[in-house]
Protein backbone atom coordinates (compact mmCIF):
# COMPACT_ATOMS: atom_id res chain seq x y z
CA UNK A 1 0.00 0.00 0.00
CA UNK A 2 1.02 3.82 -0.71
CA UNK A 3 1.28 5.79 2.20
CA UNK A 4 1.60 8.94 0.12
CA UNK A 5 -1.01 11.83 1.33
CA UNK A 6 -1.87 9.02 4.77
CA UNK A 7 -1.93 11.41 7.86
CA UNK A 8 -0.21 9.48 10.74
CA UNK A 9 0.45 10.96 14.32
CA UNK A 10 3.78 9.58 15.75
CA UNK A 11 4.13 10.26 19.88
CA UNK A 12 7.87 10.56 20.93
CA UNK A 13 8.35 11.96 17.53
CA UNK A 14 11.45 14.44 19.44
CA UNK A 15 14.22 11.80 19.52
CA UNK A 16 14.97 8.20 18.55
CA UNK A 17 12.57 6.14 16.87
CA UNK A 18 9.45 8.47 16.81
CA UNK A 19 12.22 10.82 14.98
CA UNK A 20 13.69 8.26 12.42
CA UNK A 21 10.32 7.40 11.86
CA UNK A 22 8.68 10.43 10.93
CA UNK A 23 11.62 11.27 8.48
CA UNK A 24 11.05 7.91 6.96
CA UNK A 25 7.21 8.48 6.41
CA UNK A 26 7.20 12.08 5.20
CA UNK A 27 10.18 10.77 2.47
CA UNK A 28 7.32 8.34 1.88
CA UNK A 29 4.88 10.67 1.27
CA UNK A 30 2.62 10.93 4.30
CA UNK A 31 1.23 14.42 6.46
CA UNK A 32 3.35 13.61 9.14
CA UNK A 33 2.03 14.83 13.08
CA UNK A 34 4.46 15.25 15.12
CA UNK A 35 3.98 15.05 19.11
CA UNK A 36 6.47 15.39 22.40
CA UNK A 37 7.02 17.72 24.83
CA UNK A 38 9.39 19.76 23.62
CA UNK A 39 8.89 22.12 20.89
CA UNK A 40 11.41 23.26 19.31
CA UNK A 41 13.01 19.73 18.60
CA UNK A 42 9.79 19.02 16.93
CA UNK A 43 9.88 22.20 15.12
CA UNK A 44 13.46 21.66 14.06
CA UNK A 45 12.23 18.14 12.65
CA UNK A 46 9.20 20.03 11.19
CA UNK A 47 11.39 22.39 9.59
CA UNK A 48 13.93 19.44 8.25
CA UNK A 49 10.94 17.06 6.55
CA UNK A 50 9.33 20.75 5.25
CA UNK A 51 12.66 21.66 3.61
CA UNK A 52 12.66 17.85 2.12
CA UNK A 53 9.59 18.36 0.46
CA UNK A 54 7.31 16.42 3.01
CA UNK A 55 4.33 17.76 5.28
CA UNK A 56 5.02 17.79 9.06
CA UNK A 57 2.67 19.31 11.69
CA UNK A 58 3.44 20.08 15.08
CA UNK A 59 1.32 19.67 18.55
CA UNK A 60 3.20 19.41 21.31
CA UNK A 61 1.53 17.31 24.02
CA UNK A 62 2.03 15.43 27.43
CA UNK A 63 0.56 11.54 26.64
CA UNK A 64 -0.21 10.94 30.04
CA UNK A 65 -2.77 13.72 30.06
CA UNK A 66 -5.87 13.03 27.80
CA UNK A 67 -6.80 16.75 26.69
CA UNK A 68 -3.39 17.30 25.47
CA UNK A 69 -4.63 14.00 22.81
CA UNK A 70 -7.59 15.62 22.52
CA UNK A 71 -6.04 18.62 21.44
CA UNK A 72 -3.36 16.57 18.95
CA UNK A 73 -6.42 15.19 17.25
CA UNK A 74 -8.54 18.08 16.82
CA UNK A 75 -5.54 20.09 15.63
CA UNK A 76 -4.71 17.11 13.53
CA UNK A 77 -8.68 16.82 11.86
CA UNK A 78 -8.15 20.84 11.40
CA UNK A 79 -5.40 20.70 9.71
CA UNK A 80 -5.25 17.71 7.43
CA UNK A 81 -9.17 16.49 7.86
CA UNK A 82 -8.53 13.11 8.77
CA UNK A 83 -6.24 10.64 10.74
CA UNK A 84 -5.16 7.24 9.20
CA UNK A 85 -2.29 6.00 11.43
CA UNK A 86 -1.24 6.08 15.07
CA UNK A 87 2.19 5.46 15.69
CA UNK A 88 2.31 5.44 20.08
CA UNK A 89 6.06 5.42 20.72
CA UNK A 90 6.23 7.52 23.08
CA UNK A 91 8.12 6.05 26.44
CA UNK A 92 10.59 5.99 28.86
CA UNK A 93 12.72 3.35 30.75
CA UNK A 94 14.37 4.18 34.54
CA UNK A 95 15.01 0.84 35.20
CA UNK A 96 15.72 -0.07 38.75
CA UNK A 97 15.57 -3.02 40.87
CA UNK A 98 12.32 -3.19 42.78
CA UNK A 99 14.22 -3.29 46.45
CA UNK A 100 15.14 0.32 45.84
CA UNK A 101 11.23 1.45 45.91
CA UNK A 102 11.48 4.31 43.00
CA UNK A 103 7.44 3.99 43.21
CA UNK A 104 8.03 7.50 41.54
CA UNK A 105 9.44 6.39 38.45
CA UNK A 106 7.23 2.78 38.39
CA UNK A 107 4.12 5.55 38.72
CA UNK A 108 6.08 7.38 35.52
CA UNK A 109 6.38 4.56 33.47
CA UNK A 110 2.88 3.07 33.95
CA UNK A 111 1.30 6.69 33.05
CA UNK A 112 3.74 7.19 29.75
CA UNK A 113 4.18 3.51 28.76
CA UNK A 114 0.53 2.16 29.06
CA UNK A 115 -1.61 5.05 30.04
CA UNK A 116 -0.24 7.21 26.87
CA UNK A 117 -1.30 4.30 24.56
CA UNK A 118 -4.77 3.93 26.13
CA UNK A 119 -5.10 8.13 25.46
CA UNK A 120 -3.87 7.91 22.02
CA UNK A 121 -6.21 5.22 20.80
CA UNK A 122 -9.23 6.23 22.76
CA UNK A 123 -8.57 9.74 21.15
CA UNK A 124 -7.78 8.53 17.55
CA UNK A 125 -10.66 5.64 17.24
CA UNK A 126 -13.63 7.38 16.88
CA UNK A 127 -12.55 9.22 13.81
CA UNK A 128 -10.93 5.70 12.57
CA UNK A 129 -14.46 3.77 13.45
CA UNK A 130 -16.42 6.16 11.54
CA UNK A 131 -14.60 5.41 8.32
CA UNK A 132 -13.59 1.89 8.95
CA UNK A 133 -9.92 1.90 8.34
CA UNK A 134 -6.82 3.06 10.02
CA UNK A 135 -3.75 2.04 11.59
CA UNK A 136 -2.41 1.89 15.18
CA UNK A 137 1.20 0.30 15.67
CA UNK A 138 2.18 0.52 19.62
CA UNK A 139 6.04 0.21 19.91
CA UNK A 140 6.34 -2.06 22.69
CA UNK A 141 9.43 -3.94 23.32
CA UNK A 142 11.89 -7.21 23.26
CA UNK A 143 10.83 -6.56 27.29
CA UNK A 144 7.22 -8.06 26.50
CA UNK A 145 9.48 -11.23 25.78
CA UNK A 146 12.49 -11.23 27.98
CA UNK A 147 13.00 -10.03 31.49
CA UNK A 148 15.94 -7.87 32.08
CA UNK A 149 18.15 -6.94 35.56
CA UNK A 150 15.99 -3.84 36.87
CA UNK A 151 13.36 -4.50 34.39
CA UNK A 152 10.34 -5.73 36.31
CA UNK A 153 8.02 -2.93 36.02
CA UNK A 154 9.62 -1.60 32.24
CA UNK A 155 8.59 -5.15 31.36
CA UNK A 156 5.48 -5.47 32.65
CA UNK A 157 4.47 -1.81 30.42
CA UNK A 158 5.81 -3.16 27.56
CA UNK A 159 3.85 -6.43 28.15
CA UNK A 160 0.73 -4.88 28.67
CA UNK A 161 1.24 -3.00 25.46
CA UNK A 162 1.48 -5.77 23.62
CA UNK A 163 -0.87 -7.68 25.29
CA UNK A 164 -3.44 -4.60 24.17
CA UNK A 165 -2.42 -4.57 20.73
CA UNK A 166 -3.65 -8.57 20.17
CA UNK A 167 -6.60 -7.13 21.83
CA UNK A 168 -7.10 -4.26 20.06
CA UNK A 169 -6.72 -6.24 16.99
CA UNK A 170 -9.23 -8.93 17.51
CA UNK A 171 -11.68 -6.32 17.68
CA UNK A 172 -11.35 -3.93 15.46
CA UNK A 173 -9.73 -5.26 12.38
CA UNK A 174 -12.27 -7.45 11.79
CA UNK A 175 -15.26 -5.26 12.55
CA UNK A 176 -13.80 -1.79 12.02
CA UNK A 177 -11.01 -2.98 9.36
CA UNK A 178 -8.29 -1.26 11.65
CA UNK A 179 -5.14 -2.62 11.24
CA UNK A 180 -3.32 -2.92 14.68
CA UNK A 181 1.16 -3.82 14.95
CA UNK A 182 2.78 -4.47 18.38
CA UNK A 183 6.33 -3.50 17.36
CA UNK A 184 8.96 -5.25 19.69
CA UNK A 185 12.96 -4.07 19.19
CA UNK A 186 16.03 -4.81 21.30
CA UNK A 187 18.13 -2.18 22.15
CA UNK A 188 17.99 0.47 19.79
CA UNK A 189 20.78 3.49 19.90
CA UNK A 190 18.73 6.45 21.01
CA UNK A 191 18.32 8.32 24.35
CA UNK A 192 15.85 6.33 26.17
CA UNK A 193 18.79 5.06 28.40
CA UNK A 194 19.17 8.69 29.41
CA UNK A 195 16.05 7.82 31.77
CA UNK A 196 17.94 5.70 33.73
CA UNK A 197 18.51 7.68 37.26
CA UNK A 198 19.85 4.09 39.51
CA UNK A 199 23.47 3.80 39.35
CA UNK A 200 23.64 0.02 39.60
CA UNK A 201 21.96 -0.20 36.74
CA UNK A 202 24.06 2.49 34.69
CA UNK A 203 27.09 0.51 35.54
CA UNK A 204 25.39 -3.37 34.45
CA UNK A 205 24.26 -1.44 30.95
CA UNK A 206 28.00 -0.64 30.42
CA UNK A 207 28.89 -4.09 29.44
CA UNK A 208 25.48 -4.27 27.55
CA UNK A 209 27.00 -0.85 25.66
CA UNK A 210 29.73 -2.46 23.92
CA UNK A 211 27.26 -4.74 21.16
CA UNK A 212 26.67 -2.88 18.31
CA UNK A 213 22.75 -2.08 18.62
CA UNK A 214 19.96 -1.78 16.39
CA UNK A 215 19.32 2.07 15.07
CA UNK A 216 16.23 4.04 15.07
CA UNK A 217 15.82 3.88 11.18
CA UNK A 218 15.85 0.22 11.32
CA UNK A 219 12.52 0.54 13.59
CA UNK A 220 11.30 3.42 11.37
CA UNK A 221 11.63 0.59 8.30
CA UNK A 222 10.17 -2.08 10.36
CA UNK A 223 6.97 0.49 10.64
CA UNK A 224 7.08 1.82 7.16
CA UNK A 225 7.05 -1.80 6.29
CA UNK A 226 3.91 -2.85 8.45
CA UNK A 227 1.84 0.46 7.22
CA UNK A 228 2.53 -0.54 3.25
CA UNK A 229 0.09 -3.85 3.64
CA UNK A 230 -2.37 -3.88 1.40
CA UNK A 231 -5.78 -3.48 3.99
CA UNK A 232 -6.10 -7.29 3.91
CA UNK A 233 -2.91 -7.93 5.93
CA UNK A 234 -2.49 -7.13 9.40
CA UNK A 235 1.32 -7.58 10.84
CA UNK A 236 0.84 -8.36 13.62
CA UNK A 237 3.86 -8.42 15.50
CA UNK A 238 7.53 -7.05 14.48
CA UNK A 239 9.97 -9.07 17.20
CA UNK A 240 13.42 -7.48 16.04
CA UNK A 241 16.75 -7.87 18.02
CA UNK A 242 20.05 -6.45 17.34
CA UNK A 243 22.38 -9.47 15.48
CA UNK A 244 24.52 -9.38 18.94
CA UNK A 245 21.79 -9.54 21.60
CA UNK A 246 21.02 -12.65 23.34
P1 LIG B 1 13.94 8.30 23.25
O1 LIG B 1 14.24 8.61 24.69
O2 LIG B 1 14.88 8.75 22.22
O3 LIG B 1 12.48 8.83 22.88
C1 LIG B 1 11.40 8.81 23.79
C2 LIG B 1 10.36 9.78 23.29
O4 LIG B 1 9.21 9.72 24.17
C3 LIG B 1 10.84 11.22 23.29
O5 LIG B 1 10.51 11.79 22.05
C4 LIG B 1 10.06 11.89 24.42
O6 LIG B 1 9.74 13.23 24.05
C5 LIG B 1 8.80 11.03 24.43
N1 LIG B 1 8.10 11.12 25.71
C6 LIG B 1 8.54 10.69 26.92
N2 LIG B 1 7.63 11.00 27.87
C7 LIG B 1 6.60 11.64 27.24
C8 LIG B 1 5.38 12.21 27.67
N3 LIG B 1 5.01 12.21 28.95
N4 LIG B 1 4.57 12.78 26.75
C9 LIG B 1 4.94 12.81 25.45
N5 LIG B 1 6.08 12.29 24.99
C10 LIG B 1 6.90 11.72 25.87
O7 LIG B 1 13.77 6.71 23.21
P2 LIG B 1 13.35 5.69 22.05
O8 LIG B 1 13.23 6.34 20.76
O9 LIG B 1 14.27 4.54 22.21
O10 LIG B 1 11.93 5.22 22.60
C11 LIG B 1 10.77 5.16 21.81
C12 LIG B 1 9.95 3.94 22.22
O11 LIG B 1 10.65 2.75 21.88
C13 LIG B 1 9.67 3.85 23.72
O12 LIG B 1 8.34 3.45 23.92
C14 LIG B 1 10.61 2.74 24.18
O13 LIG B 1 10.15 2.09 25.34
C15 LIG B 1 10.62 1.85 22.95
N6 LIG B 1 11.74 0.93 22.85
C16 LIG B 1 13.02 1.41 22.82
C17 LIG B 1 14.09 0.55 22.78
C18 LIG B 1 15.50 1.02 22.85
O14 LIG B 1 16.40 0.19 23.08
N7 LIG B 1 15.79 2.31 22.61
C19 LIG B 1 13.87 -0.92 22.70
C20 LIG B 1 12.48 -1.30 22.69
C21 LIG B 1 11.48 -0.41 22.76
P3 LIG B 1 9.71 14.50 25.03
O15 LIG B 1 10.72 14.27 26.11
O16 LIG B 1 10.05 15.65 24.13
O17 LIG B 1 8.30 14.57 25.52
Amino acid sequence: MDITNKVIIITGASSGIGEATALKLAEKGAKTVLTARREERLNELAENIRNNGGKALVVTADVTKKDDFEKVVAQTLNEFGTIDGLINNAGLMPLSYINKFKTDEWEKMVDVNIKGVLHGVAAVLPTMMEKNSGHIINISSSAAHNYFPGGAVYCATKAAVKMFSEGLRQELAPNYGINVTSIEPGAVSTELMDTITDDDIKEQFKEMQKMTFLEAEDIAEAIYYALGQPARANINDVFIMPTEQQ
